[in-house]
């Protein structure tokens, strides 16, 4: 099919690929695990310098692929990984470098296709998990159980000092009660937690708040319909990528919301905007998604982040979120959804499943803050620019206070489920490290 949108285009993918894999062999140990491993320098010097620096992996990722493909098609599926990170491919002129400090994916991030599509390690992949994201945490909550942690939920952390927790009722704010620590790990997202849960003005006795530092470059936000259907979805497969590529002035226009993120407030509601969306259906290998003869998918259409409002210290938490809810309105909800509903129709068993579409769950920026008190709204944590990436990105003993650890996809090493667990087994091997008569006491027991 590659040779279809360009000549050679599949022979131009595997060596595309080549340099991919060169760039996650070294770096994952070296950059993401933080473990030095030299054998992998070799190839990756290569690919990194090979036809004169063609791939160097530090230009603006739309720069190597210009100098590989042709065809639009090719770059954009070369290249649409960028957006789990938070950045566009292409160069952005107006600023220094190209952006690769600030919005644009270095192309050494290249890396993140060899994640889905490395030619010869089979630990990568696209990886959906039987019976849905829970079963993970179901499994990591079983697996904390049985090693003696104590787990409590329906609790707001409200505040952390070098002393422990103040803790309330996620229901009712007035019970309140303080939790010693020997040592904290802070995983609620760390801009918001700096700015709210390490705030030396933050009394113990007020109420819960949300707000975030917004010193920070983020990831862009997202809308995501979760839609049930009375039908089978038979040509979408577990994984769907909509990009728009009909010229490259459409293409770039379509990574505008990252371009443009938290200075613009908006979608702009023009039919003519073109913009880029995700689609999963789990149903396809998992049936325990969908009744048989139903289905349900996973739609995610990047959008802006929250503008953040920077007079909530007077508003109780409720009033907040109110407040951050009606910057994703009912008006540009139904745009988003008519949008999506449009592009799927190119595929002609979709034209008219919105007559099949039972169910609806919508999430916005605005309700992920609600839910998870994710700084700027957005799940995807801070932007991974090179000023927010490895040495650069906030570290675990970022707090200022030296018993209290962040870890989480707004610290290092970055966002996504792989990466974050690669980041909270860093920092427990370092607290381990740091308290080894608690690493070895087994009567001690950890609490989430
Ligand atoms: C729709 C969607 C699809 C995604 N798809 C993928 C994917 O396919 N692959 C992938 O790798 N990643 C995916 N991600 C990203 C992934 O979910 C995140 O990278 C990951 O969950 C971040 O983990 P974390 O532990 O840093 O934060 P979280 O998972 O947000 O965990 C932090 C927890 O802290 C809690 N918390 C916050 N504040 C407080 C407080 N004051 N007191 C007590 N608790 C608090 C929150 O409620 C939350 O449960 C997706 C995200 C979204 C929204």
């Amino acid at each position: 099919m590659m040779d279809t949108f360009e000549s050679n285009g599949s022979k131009k993918w595997d060596e595309y690929m080549d340099i991919c894999e060169a760039f996650l062999d070294c770096g994952l140990p070296n950059f993401i695990e933080e473990r030095l491993d030299l054998s992998s320098l070799p190839k990756f010097l290569s690919a990194a310098l090979g036809d004169f620096g063609r791939a160097w992996p530090l230009k603006p990722h739309s720069d190597v692929l210009d100098a590989i493909f042709a065809s639009e098609k090719m770059k954009a599926l070369a290249s649409f990984q960028d957006l789990y990170v938070g950045l566009e491919p292409f160069a952005n002129k107006d600023l220094p470098l190209g952006g690769v400090i600030d919005t644009t994916a270095p192309a050494v991030f290249g890396l993140l296709s060899a994640i889905e599509l490395h030619p010869t390690n089979n630990k990568c992949g696209v990886f959906a998990p039987i019976g849905g994201f829970r079963a993970v945490t179901n499994g990591m909550e079983s697996l904390a159980r049985d090693l003696g942690v104590v787990i409590k939920t329906e609790t707001t952390a409200t505040k952390v000092t070098s002393e422990g927790v103040y803790c309330c009722e996620t229901s009712n704010t007035n019970k309140i009660w303080f939790e010693a620590a020997d040592f904290t790990v802070i995983n609620a997202d760390l801009p918001y937690a700096k700015k709210t849960l390490l705030d030396n003005n933050q009394q113990v006795d007020e109420w819960p708040t949300y707000d975030w530092d917004d010193s920070c470059r983020f990831s862009c936000g997202v809308i995501a319909f979760h839609w049930s259907f009375t039908k089978t979805l038979d040509d979408l497969y577990t994984h769907n990528v909509f990009m728009s590529v009909k010229s490259r002035s459409s293409a770039e226009k379509s990574w505008e919301v990252i371009r443009g993120n938290n200075r613009k407030k908006g979608f702009e509601l023009d039919n003519n905007s073109p913009f880029n969306f995700y689609v999963h259906r789990a149903s396809l290998t998992d049936p325990s998604a969908a009744p048989k003869g139903a289905d349900s998918i996973l739609v995610l259409v990047p959008s802006p982040t929250l503008d953040r409002l920077t007079d909530v210290k007077c508003m109780n938490r409720e009033e907040v979120i109110q407040a951050y809810k009606s910057q994703f309105d009912e008006e540009m909800i139904t745009y988003v959804r008519q949008s999506v509903l449009q592009r799927l129709a190119v595929i002609d068993s979709l034209k008219d499943i919105e007559q099949y579409l039972v169910h609806e769950v919508v999430d916005t920026p605005a309700s992920f803050a609600d839910n998870y008190n994710v700084g700027a709204g957005t799940p995807f944590g801070l932007s991974h620019g090179f000023g927010q990436l490895s040495i650069t990105r906030p570290g675990p003993h970022s707090s200022g206070i030296p018993n209290v650890c962040f870890c989480g996809a707004s610290s290092r090493p970055g966002n996504g489920v792989p990466l974050v667990l690669i980041g909270a087994k860093l920092v427990a091997d370092k607290i381990a490290n740091t308290m080894p008569s608690i690493a070895n006491d087994k009567t001690v027991k950890g609490q989430i």
